[in-house]
């Protein structure tokens, strides 16, 4: 198995959880159950998939809640086989009158510390600014962040709607905090918006890593600076596909990337809405995408190498997949 280096703790909140958060917080059943406003089941757009994402939101405003959601992301990570959960959130979602982002953040970084007990799998924290988020909030959520640098939180990330709100140069400041204080970057670009975002990311947010970058296959040249530039890609192809980032897996754009050079990673960017796990993707990558089994042995050890963590995981890692 490998590392899940893209996954969105929104998008892996347990149904049945969420059926009980629900029942103690009094939020209404959303119209045909839990299972089916968290599942995405047939392909359609970035917009539709993150309102399946979203219908978890109303569950996740609680400190016990969204501990209990973290906790059970890294139980699911272990029984799948994960070697190391970077799982990430967008407080700023889940604030509520006495319960701001410090706490929001606190209680998720208590989870995956209760999950990677439990468990023995290691797990850490990043924190995204969202698009559709004013500059002053996004601002709060990345002092909030680097304010829990080593207590959980490792990384900061821009996710959201890139069709809607396309601009990355609102997010220099906030970036700046998180790499002032030692936090890894990365950003979601190019899954919608034009290829040309991934440089604008890259030299704009000082990002090493791109979440999706899809259209970047569209663009030879982009590519190869990509390429060049050391920038690795965090690819989810069940995902890409019902968001029409990518027509199948066979067609994904990462073949595009490997091809080019770039560093390529996997992720399932949101297990409960695409209903697929880490394992699922890998093995998905060989019976429908055409990769061999070193290509994914590949992948994994690209992994090690930009995963957001301490030289001490990364060498035991290192260790496991050489
Ligand atoms: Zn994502």
């Amino acid at each position: 198995m490998g590392l899940n280096l893209h996954t969105h703790l929104e998008g892996w909140v347990r149904p049945a959880t969420a059926a009980e958060l629900a029942r103690e917080a009094s939020v209404p059943t959303p119209p045909g159950g839990w299972d089916r406003a968290l599942r995405m089941d047939s392909p359609g757009d970035l917009t539709v998939y993150l309102a399946h994402v979203a219908a978890a939101y109303p569950v996740l405003g609680s400190a016990e809640g969204l501990r209990r959601v973290a906790r059970e992301a890294v139980e699911d990570a272990a029984v799948d086989g994960c070697d190391f959960l970077e799982i990430r959130f967008g407080p700023s979602t889940h604030r509520r009158p006495g319960f701001d982002l410090a706490a929001v953040i606190a209680a998720a970084c208590e989870g995956l510390a209760d999950g990677s007990r439990a468990t023995g799998l290691p797990s850490g924290l990043v924190v995204c600014l969202l698009r559709h988020d004013d500059d002053e909030t996004n601002l709060a959520v990345a002092r909030a962040a680097a304010a829990a640098a080593g207590a959980g939180v490792v990384g900061l990330d821009v996710a959201g709607d890139e069709r809607v709100f396309p601009s990355i140069a609102r997010y220099r400041a906030p970036f700046a905090v998180a790499a002032a204080a030692g936090l890894g970057l990365t950003a979601h670009a190019a899954e919608a918006g034009p290829a040309e975002s991934v440089v604008e990311a890259v030299e704009g947010l000082g990002v090493a890593r791109i979440g999706h970058g899809s259209r970047a296959a569209d663009d030879p040249a982009i590519l190869a600076w990509s390429a060049e530039r050391g920038v690795t890609f965090e690819v989810c192809p069940t995902s890409n596909v019902l968001t029409g980032a990518a027509r199948s897996v066979r067609e994904h754009p990462l073949h595009a990337f490997l091809a080019a050079g770039c560093g390529v990673v996997l992720g399932d960017d949101d297990p409960v809405t695409t209903g697929s796990t880490l394992g699922a993707e890998e093995r998905l990558l060989v019976t429908d995408g055409g990769l061999s089994d070193e290509q994914v042995g590949a992948m994994h050890r690209t992994a090690v190498e930009v995963v957001f963590t301490d030289e001490t995981t990364r060498a035991l890692l290192r260790d496991r997949f050489a």
